[in-house]
């Protein structure tokens, strides 16, 4: 494994080299007048495979906004506390064709989000956890922390108290869905508790690391993973195969096309990839396309992913 780790640090090093945008590409989104102040030519990507190893180039130490990639943890941790399955009479698994702070097909739908990784049903998975745990936004937080084994991860406070100030789409879904009775708790406890948890800062490195147990049939790092796994091997499948379904915005089929790879995008720039019975890939790099997937990270992870065969098809 350590012949692998070092063909994979050259390979890690050429994509930095041929993926790291010379000048600002793509767009940054205006909601969230934190992300920019980050530097537009960052790019950082960081590979963590089932055996432990972590190998990573460019920028992967830097702390990003992890922003949409918290929903596969809120989720994985929902899933986690919900033996009985009860929060998928509150969501659905269908990817929605939609933007992902749609409005339109949570009113036809009867306040049923389409998926978990769309705002609204994002809200819902912070509701469940918030009456659940009593917490959502600390829980996430300390899982993410468990998983990398790192403490590093944060709530950037500064960034989401903006965010929040600027929320009203959040609070409109958050409305919707407390309308047709889908939230437990108040309004604006859930949008909170959903901004704090996508606020949060994290490297490639330690990101890598706390999705490895996504590859790895749900086991992971042991303080989570005692006694049993972090999660199922069966809700390990169904996170995945959710990421593939929904977790690229509006370009899942596009990024499967390309990568072949589960993966969830956030809009500070990350994607967190994940290759079942291998490891998982984060990539960073601010510059997002119309859809809202980094466009130096698609790129780059395509390019591994042809590189490397690592496409689950
Ligand atoms: N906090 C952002 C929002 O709710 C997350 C957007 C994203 O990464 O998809 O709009």
């Amino acid at each position: 494994s350590t012949a692998l780790a070092t063909g994979l640090r050259q390979t890690l090093d050429e994509l930095v080299r041929a993926h790291r945008p010379a000048a600002p590409v793509g767009r940054v989104p205006d909601s969230i007048p934190h992300l920019h102040s980050v530097d537009p030519t960052s790019f950082g990507i960081a590979v963590a495979t089932v055996d432990g190893e972590v190998t990573s180039a460019g920028d992967a130490d830097v702390p990003f906004s992890i922003q949409s990639i918290s929903k596969v943890f809120s989720l994985s941790l929902a899933l986690r506390h919900d033996p009985g399955q009860t929060l998928w009479q509150r969501v659905l698994r269908e990817p929605s064709g939609t933007a992902f702070n749609s409005l339109v097909q949570l009113e036809a739908e009867s306040g049923i989000p389409r998926n978990p990784f769309i705002n609204a049903g994002a809200l819902v998975v912070t509701d469940f956890l918030l009456e659940a745990r009593g917490d959502a936004c600390g829980e996430v937080l300390a899982f993410l922390r468990a998983l990398s084994g790192s403490t590093a991860p944060a709530v950037d406070e500064a960034a989401s108290a903006a965010e929040l100030g600027s929320s009203s789409r959040n609070f409109a879904l958050a409305n919707f869905l407390a309308d047709f009775g889908n939230l437990r708790r108040p309004v604006p406890e859930v949008v909170e508790h959903y901004v704090r948890h996508c606020s949060i800062t994290m490297s490639c490195r330690d990101l890598a690391r706390a999705g490895v147990f996504l590859a790895d049939a749900g086991r992971g790092a042991p303080a989570v993973a005692t006694p049993s796994a972090v999660l199922s091997a069966e809700d390990t499948r169904r996170v995945n195969s959710i990421m593939l379904t929904c977790g690229m915005y509006d370009a899942a089929g596009e990024f499967a096309y390309r990568v072949g790879l589960p993966g969830k995008s956030g809009v500070g720039g990350g994607i967190l990839a994940v290759a079942p019975g291998r490891g998982a890939v984060c990539v960073w790099s601010p510059g997002l396309d119309a859809k809202g997937n980094s466009v130096a990270g698609s790129a780059a992870l395509a390019d591994l992913s042809s590189r490397i065969g690592w496409s689950i098809f």
